[in-house]
């Protein structure tokens, strides 16, 4: 019998991959509302922030608006605009971990290279009790596979490995792909280039959702943000809802896509203005089969004297051309591929589990995660934006802050109540796989186009959830404990120690909490739950009481 009160805590050793937004989010979310733990992030770049580090190409920003590009706790009044570039997200997020002085935590430049959960104890090179990977869903940047790419003799780019000092001015340059990072950034380069030719091989809708046009705020909106109560907020609020309700232009057949496709059609038109450019252009799969990209300047930029549009497939890279399946030649200086990212879900390292199953060879033929968190056999291993986590089923950075709270809560038990192992059961991962293949069927993401969202051999979505953001915060609410296999470190209620309570050992605290004027309305038992599981019962006595975990 441990000779602790209830509940005591025991220490705990988190190694969490990458300090992009969930990294930094994760180490938050420990140092405010854990103790005795010790957390090392390992981030393979010389810098933090993930994603908006790495990737500076001209033109890049997010196409989210800014305000709802924040965590929900640490909103930014003085945004440049409404899609604010990747250079003030990076400045944003190196802000907060200063703020909050996470970067005690995080070891730049250290790429790992292997996972393997550990039933007996062997020395490792860094123990962990538990491992979360906030690597990023699209961070594994790829090459086309196209032949003779690399017998290119100009400069050859990627949109997300960007270099600098590679000039484009009075080049002649090629751009592949028209993705989002595409078109952020040929209006960008057009002007610059002595001429740009693009390869399209899909068209795709570009166009802001109705109300969401680019906005540069003036001073007076930012001091209103910044100085009158409620003004920030009521933006903050009314902006996340149009993301939330958005969710229902993703459902087949619905009304709402019906408008969005009649509405954004002749926004198209209009700023493409020429009409044999607009039917190659304009889509004929559903608003949302591939990811809606708001585009400032892009259409318009296509039809101006210095760019051409080349559509269909190239057939082969020579040293200094692209060759089309036309048999045309374009001779060019410089090549840009915004070709995107592998999204296979192929974790980047050997991720070993129980039995030596690698993670590799689990999900060979399909990602199968539960709940896009965490996989079977891999105890004690979660993952941010895993497969099937809502990407771009609305705002992006709430769902990153759900899945670090779900987590926590598995991290608080095992301190607390004396926990092993944590492993998702096989069935349940096997269940949630065919409610979600279930429900996909009446998604747009699964109609005809080509995207990252499926995978490219089965057809089958995997990188979005099957639902709204508001319904993923109903499913993550409370984990479903009994979806996984819990194993303990010998009897099970050994944490209930010596028959005191953590209230009754601290003269500090009030032991009769409970003694009230009236019912307050949330049920004694939670209350008590939150209590308990609190950083420490000073704190949580201080803190909103929807903060404790
Ligand atoms: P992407 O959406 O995967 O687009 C890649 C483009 O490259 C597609 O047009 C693709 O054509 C083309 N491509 C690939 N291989 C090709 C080949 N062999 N020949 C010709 N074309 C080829 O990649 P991305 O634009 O980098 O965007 C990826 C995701 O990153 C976005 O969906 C978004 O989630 C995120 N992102 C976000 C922002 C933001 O503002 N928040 C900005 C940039 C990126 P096909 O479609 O025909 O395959």
């Amino acid at each position: 019998m441990r000779n602790q009160p209830i509940y005591a805590n025991r220490h705990m050793r988190v190694v969490c991959i990458g300090a992009g937004a969930s990294g930094l989010y994760m180490a938050y979310k420990l140092k405010h509302y854990f103790t005795d733990f010790t957390l090392n992030i390992y981030e393979k770049n010389p810098q933090i922030s993930g994603t908006w580090f790495e990737n500076r190409y001209p033109g890049c920003a997010c196409d989210v608006p800014a305000h709802n590009y924040t965590y929900s706790f640490e909103p930014k009044w003085d945004w440049s605009a409404n899609y604010a570039s990747s250079r003030e997200i990076y400045t944003y997020f190196n802000d907060f971990a200063d703020k909050y002085g996470l970067r005690e935590h995080i070891h730049c430049e250290h790429e790992v290279v292997g996972a393997r959960w550990d039933e007996d104890n062997t020395e490792l090179q860094q123990r962990c009790d538990f491992l979360i990977n906030a690597s990023g869903i699209l961070n594994n940047w790829r090459w086309p596979a196209i032949p003779g790419l690399h017998s290119f003799k100009g400069e050859l780019l990627h949109s997300a490995a960007w270099d600098d000092t590679v000039q484009l001015a009075g080049k002649r340059v090629g751009l592949i792909g028209n993705g989002s990072s595409g078109v952020q950034i040929l209006p960008e380069i057009q002007p610059v280039a002595a001429h740009l030719t693009t390869f399209i091989r899909e068209p795709t809708w570009v166009c802001p959702t109705r109300g969401m046009e680019y906005h540069k705020y003036t001073d007076e909106e930012k001091q209103r943000f910044r100085d009158e109560p409620g003004v920030l907020l009521n933006v903050r609020k009314k902006k996340e809802e149009t993301l939330a309700r958005f969710f229902s232009v993703f459902v087949t057949g619905s009304a709402a896509q019906t408008m969005a496709v009649d509405y954004m059609r002749e926004q198209m038109k209009q700023k493409i203005g020429d009409a044999e450019l607009a039917q190659k252009l304009i889509p004929n799969f559903s608003i949302g089969c591939r990811r809606l990209t708001p585009g400032p300047n892009y259409l318009e930029s296509l039809t101006l004297p210095n760019v051409t549009v080349v559509h269909g497939e190239i057939k082969e890279i020579t040293p200094d051309a692209c060759i089309t399946e036309d048999g045309r030649t374009w001779p060019l200086d410089v090549l840009i591929c915004a070709t995107g990212f592998d999204t296979t879900f192929q974790p980047r390292f050997p991720v070993i589990g129980r039995g030596g199953k690698s993670l590799a060879a689990e999900w060979a033929s399909e990602p199968r995660s539960y709940m896009g968190l965490a996989a079977h056999g891999f105890p004690n291993y979660f993952m941010f934006l895993g497969p099937n986590c809502p990407i771009a089923n609305g705002p992006i950075i709430f769902a990153i802050e759900l899945q670090g709270e779900y987590f926590a809560r598995f991290l608080n038990r095992w301190q607390k109540e004396g926990l092993a192992s944590i492993d998702p059961r096989r069935e349940a991962v096997d269940d949630f796989m065919a409610q979600k293949d279930a429900f996909m069927e009446s998604s747009v993401w699964a109609s005809g186009c080509q995207s990252w969202y499926k995978d490219r051999k089965t057809g089958k979505v995997t990188a979005l959830w099957p639902g709204s953001t508001p319904h993923y915060m109903e499913a993550l609410a409370s984990p479903r404990y009994d979806d996984f296999e819990i194993k303990y470190h010998g009897n099970r209620f050994a944490y209930l120690g010596n028959g005191f309570s953590q209230t009754e050992l601290n003269p500090d605290l009030d032991v009769t909490y409970y003694i009230r004027e009236k019912d307050g309305g949330e049920p004694l038992f939670r209350s008590l739950q939150s209590t308990f599981n609190a950083k420490s019962l000073g704190d949580l006595l201080q803190a909103p009481p929807d903060l404790a975990i």
